[in-house]
C-alpha cells in the first residue's frame, strides 16, 4: 500500500488560507482584513523557510529569547517579515521584545505597561501592542481580568503604547464561540479595532466572529512533538 503523502507546509498554508478566505467570505469580510500569523514557535528556522518561500510574512513566537536566536537571520533573508509576539512576557525583557518585535500580543498588567512605555521611549520604537484579556476568567491563564480592562486601557493610552486591540486565548476543551464574541464586544465598547483570536482548532470561528488577525501554529507546522 502506498503511504498517505504529509502535506507540505506550503500545502498547508494554501488550505489554511482557502479556509480564512471562505470564512471571512460568509461574515461578508474582505480577506485581506484578517492577517494570518504563523506561530512558528519550537521549530526550526528550516521548517520555517518553506514558508517564507510560498510568500508567508507574519509570523508569531511565544518567547523573546527563541525568537532572538532565530529570526535575527531569517529577516536578513526576508526583511519585510512581520514578528508578533504571542506569549507572556517578563518586564525584565521588555527592551528585547520591543527591539525584535512589530506587535506584541500579551500585554496584561500594569508593572509591563509601565516597563514597555520606558523601552519604547529607549528604542525609539513603538510596536502595536493588544491587552490580552483573561475571557474565560481561568485562575491559571494570563491576561488581565474583564472587570480590570478599563483602568490597564487607561493606563496604557495614557503611558503612549499603541493599544490597536485585544487579545484571548479562550478555555480549553469547550466551545470558543461565545468567548471570541465577548471579547469581540468589549473591544468594540472600547473603541478598538483589532481582534487577535483563533488558533489552529477555532480559527474559522473567530474570523466570523470579527478576528482581524488568526495565530495559527499547529494547522500550518504540524504538531510541536
Ligand atoms: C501556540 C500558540 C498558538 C498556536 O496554537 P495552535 O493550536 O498550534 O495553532 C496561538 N496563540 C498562542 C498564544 C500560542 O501560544
Amino acid at each position: 500500500m502506498p503511504q498517505p503523502e504529509i502535506p507540505t507546509a506550503a500545502q498547508n498554508l494554501a488550505e489554511v488560507r482557502t479556509a480564512l478566505a471562505r470564512a471571512a467570505g460568509l461574515a461578508g469580510r474582505a480577506p485581506s482584513g484578517v492577517e494570518l500569523i504563523a506561530i512558528s514557535k519550537t521549530h526550526p528556522a528550516e521548517a520555517i523557510v518553506p514558508l517564507l518561500a510560498a510568500g508567508q510574512r507574519s509570523f508569531g513566537e511565544n518567547r523573546v529569547q527563541e525568537a532572538a536566536g532565530k529570526w535575527p537571520a531569517l529577516r536578513g533573508l526576508f526583511p519585510d517579515v512581520r514578528l508578533h509576539l504571542v506569549g507572556q512576557l517578563q518586564s525584565n525583557k521588555a527592551r528585547d521584545a520591543v527591539d525584535l518585535f512589530d506587535a506584541i500580543h500579551a500585554v496584561d498588567r500594569p508593572s509591563l505597561v509601565t516597563a514597555l512605555a520606558a523601552a519604547m521611549d529607549a528604542a525609539g520604537k513603538r510596536p502595536d501592542c493588544y491587552l490580552q484579556v483573561n475571557i474565560g476568567e481561568e485562575p491559571q491563564k494570563a491576561g488581565c481580568a474583564i472587570a480590570d480592562l478599563p483602568a490597564l486601557l487607561a493606563q496604557a493610552r495614557d503611558a503612549g503604547l499603541p493599544i490597536v486591540g485585544l487579545m484571548a486565548v479562550p478555555p480549553a476543551e469547550t466551545e470558543a464561540a461565545p468567548y471570541f464574541a465577548l471579547l469581540a464586544e468589549l473591544a468594540r465598547r472600547h473603541d478598538l479595532p483589532g481582534l487577535s483570536m483563533g488558533m489552529s482548532s477555532d480559527y474559522e470561528t473567530a474570523v466570523m466572529l470579527g478576528a482581524t488577525c488568526v495565530r495559527v501554529g499547529t494547522a500550518l507546522f504540524g504538531g510541536r512533538g
